[in-house]
């Protein structure tokens, strides 16, 4: 880079590492304090304290959690996001699960938050010298919030205006306006352990919930089980046909299945009337997704068919796919190799997992790393962050580094950006999207 950015980096990096130490050791405090999806009180207190502190003027309460800052640049040049997700998994067997919620930190979201707090010192800094702004967003709710009260509401009158429509925070977002004055947006995620120690430009599944809802009949299950219809089994059934879809799926879909079955609370002595198999679906494209889903609406059919059930089915979409920006991923990978080198740096993977990042990627360049500081598997009980300084500091400076090199000398680097990656949709074109890829059907009793 030619011009001002190399003096304003260091500036950035300078004051970042005088506070190392504290954003290391907030990574670690919002880690032992979990809170679920749509809930995240004091993760975001904490958060927004900080942003205080700094000498901003955080806004909470955004899709009920979220909180945004905005960081003024001598300026009026683009303005990018550093997003942070506030939210843990539910995970209760995770030896840091809260015992009260079953949350834990299994995906490393608290390091992001400490990350972005941290490039926050650094870029206030510099700011006054750069031609854009920077946004401090902490997102709700990017591991599902409360996907069967969302199904549910669907369709009610709006009600309050606490009402959440969609089961992820940065959809959320996005529907209420929170990222209109924002052009870009970065987000760096931890990776899992055991994988490349810094990763850019990788591909991410969408992903929808479906939800069969079976409704049979009781009975007594020793004396006249003929009377009952029993809802498990057709539940049963329906997964044994969803299984069978599996090598229905064209490659390059990348389609994922799992599932679950829910039973009834009636007395074992009696048939199951009631019984609900959730789906998780995953693939690379909408379109995938598209088809997948509706494999998944016939075998419930099939499966309340056969048994002589009623079923009622949901689609809700939870995810859409990720593409990022490579013009993007150019500038966070020209930040993150001299931390870590280059050699250690995987890029352009598929991932079968998904993120609310590919919403936002519907309407605007996004760029997803992913950074070292981890070990165990995502989602898994093993997984925590061992090396926070790996996990927010580092990503902290990389994340500075990057709004420098974008905005210095005129914003010409983000304005490449945008240039090159235009967004593909328009955001009543997203919420169309979004809105019209769910479905509700019912097939009654045979
Ligand atoms: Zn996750
Ligand atoms: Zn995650």
């Amino acid at each position: 880079m030619s011009g001002t950015a190399p003096r304003l980096k260091a500036a950035a990096h300078a004051a970042v590492e005088r506070r190392a130490e504290e954003i290391a050791a907030l990574s670690d405090e919002l880690m032992r304090r979990p809170e679920p999806g749509y809930a995240e009180h004091a993760t975001a207190e904490r958060f927004a304290a900080w942003l205080t502190e700094a000498g901003l003027q955080p806004r909470t309460g955004l899709a009920r959690t979220g909180v945004k800052a905005v960081l003024p640049g001598g300026g009026a040049g683009p303005r990018v996001a550093l997003v942070g997700e506030l939210d843990a998994l539910t995970l209760p067997e995770h030896p840091l699960a809260d015992p009260a919620t079953g949350a834990a930190h299994a995906c490393g979201h608290h390091a992001q938050l400490a990350a972005v707090a941290g490039a926050a010192i650094g870029l206030g800094e510099v700011m006054a010298e750069l031609d854009g702004s920077a946004a401090l967003i902490a997102a709700p709710a990017e591991e599902l919030g409360d996907v069967d009260g969302i199904m549910d509401a669907a369709g009610a009158p709006a009600g309050g205006s606490d009402r959440v429509e969609f089961p992820v925070g940065k959809a959320e977002l996005l529907r209420l306006g929170a990222f209109d004055d924002v052009d870009m947006a970065l987000l760096a995620h931890t990776g899992r352990g055991g994988g490349p120690r810094f990763s850019v430009g990788d591909t991410l599944n969408g992903s929808c919930v479906v939800r069969a809802r079976f409704t049979g009949r009781s009975a007594h299950a020793g004396s006249s089980p003929w009377l009952g219809v029993n809802a498990l089994k057709a539940a049963t059934v329906a997964a044994h046909a969803v299984d069978a879809q599996r090598e229905t799926f064209p490659d390059g879909d990348d389609v994922r299945l799992n599932y679950r079955i829910t039973g009834d609370a009636g007395a074992l002595g009696s048939v199951p009337a009631s019984a609900v198999l959730h789906t998780m679906v995953r693939a690379r494209t909408v379109e995938g997704l598209e088809r997948a889903a509706e494999a998944l609406t016939r075998a419930a059919r099939a499966g309340a068919l056969a048994l002589g059930a009623r079923v009622e089915t949901d689609t809700l979409l939870a995810y859409l796919p990720l593409t990022s920006a490579p013009g993007l991923d150019d500038v966070v990978a020209r930040n993150a190799h001299p931390l870590m080198g280059a050699e250690a740096t995987a890029r352009g993977r598929h991932l079968g997992a998904c993120t609310d990042m590919g919403d936002l990627a519907h309407v605007m360049p996004v760029s997803h790393p992913y950074s070292g500081g981890a070990e165990g598997d995502h989602h898994s009980t093993g997984y925590r962050i061992v090396d926070h300084r790996a996990a927010a500091v580092e990503p902290a400076l990389y994340l500075a580094g990057a709004v420098v090199d974008l905005l210095a000398d005129g914003a010409r680097e983000a304005r490449r950006v945008l240039h090159a990656s235009p967004p593909p949709l328009s955001l009543p074109q997203y919420l169309a999207l979004r809105r019209g890829m769910n479905r509700h059907e019912i097939q009654e009793e045979a």
